[in-house]
């Protein structure tokens, strides 16, 4: 009875934070237009981008109303991106997602913050080539003074996690623009890597650079074979440090114990 009781009450909660990403998802659309053209985020509200029809409550409902409406303005029947529901149902299951795999905890908390800070950031860097700023730097500032008050986490983990994370990418630049006298590597990623790595601590790092240069490179010559642009047509490289960085929270971090045993078996095998 008892376990039946759990399962329910588990599903409830689920359905729950599913819920509540969906309206975090539909907050981080606002952040994702308004935020790199330097708009006020909470003032005027959500209007149609096409005839500037301010948007009522029930037509911002997240993913229902986009459905509700067939994906077009009410008013001016333009049609409004599938990418606004598609963010909102991101968010949803990653918010899910997340609870089922940390329960209700201090990490859940901030690994919900986190994850909603990483997907703003990957759809503001695919529409604008650019992690601001106004994201990264907090972002690392969050991840490790939540080291600090997390009973789950250690500080020096996470300080390591950042230090490594923007070292590594900070001498790949360096050395790139040393050799090849121009600009690689974006200083967003840099510090997106730093900011990942105070909230995964540093065992996450050598599966994230290893992860997003496996996803990065396949999608990069599938790209340069389609637009036969060749590899140096440029796709940030954000969304794949972020796809990796997901991948570890999910269960990555075993993958990421194995890789590392690989190289450095001594040192941090856990006996
Ligand atoms: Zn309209």
């Amino acid at each position: 009875m008892l376990d039946d009781f759990d399962r329910f009450w588990t599903l409830i909660s689920a359905l729950a934070f599913f819920g509540l990403g969906a309206i975090w998802g539909s907050f981080g659309n606002v952040l994702i237009y308004r935020v790199p053209l330097k708009k006020n985020i909470a003032w005027p509200g959500s209007a149609c981008p096409k005839c500037q029809a301010p948007i009522a409550w029930r037509d911002n409902i997240p993913v229902l109303s986009w459905l509700w409406l067939r994906g077009k303005c009410r008013n001016c029947r333009a049609p409004i991106s599938f990418r606004y529901p598609l963010v909102e149902l991101l968010t949803a299951f990653v918010f899910a997602g997340l609870y089922l795999r940390f329960g209700l905890s201090w990490s859940l908390l901030e690994y919900l913050l986190f994850s909603f800070g990483l997907i703003v950031v990957t759809f503001i860097d695919l529409d604008h080539m650019l992690l601001p700023d106004v994201f990264t730097w907090p972002g690392m500032a969050v991840g490790l003074v939540g080291a600090l008050l997390n009973p789950e986490r250690r500080f020096w983990d996470a300080f390591l996690g950042a230090a490594l994370g923007f070292g590594f990418l900070y001498a790949i630049a360096y050395i790139y623009l040393a050799i090849r006298k121009e600009e690689g590597m974006g200083g967003g990623d840099i510090k997106l890597l730093g900011w990942i790595g105070a909230v995964l601590g540093w065992k996450s790092i050598p599966f994230v650079i290893l992860a997003s240069s496996i996803i990065g490179s396949v999608v990069g010559i599938i790209f340069a074979i389609r637009t036969k642009g060749g590899l140096k047509s440029t796709i940030p490289f954000g969304p794949y440090l972020v796809l990796a960085a997901l991948a570890y929270l999910f269960g990555g971090e075993s993958i990421g114990q194995w890789y590392l045993d690989l190289f450095l078996p001594s040192l941090i095998s856990p006996n």
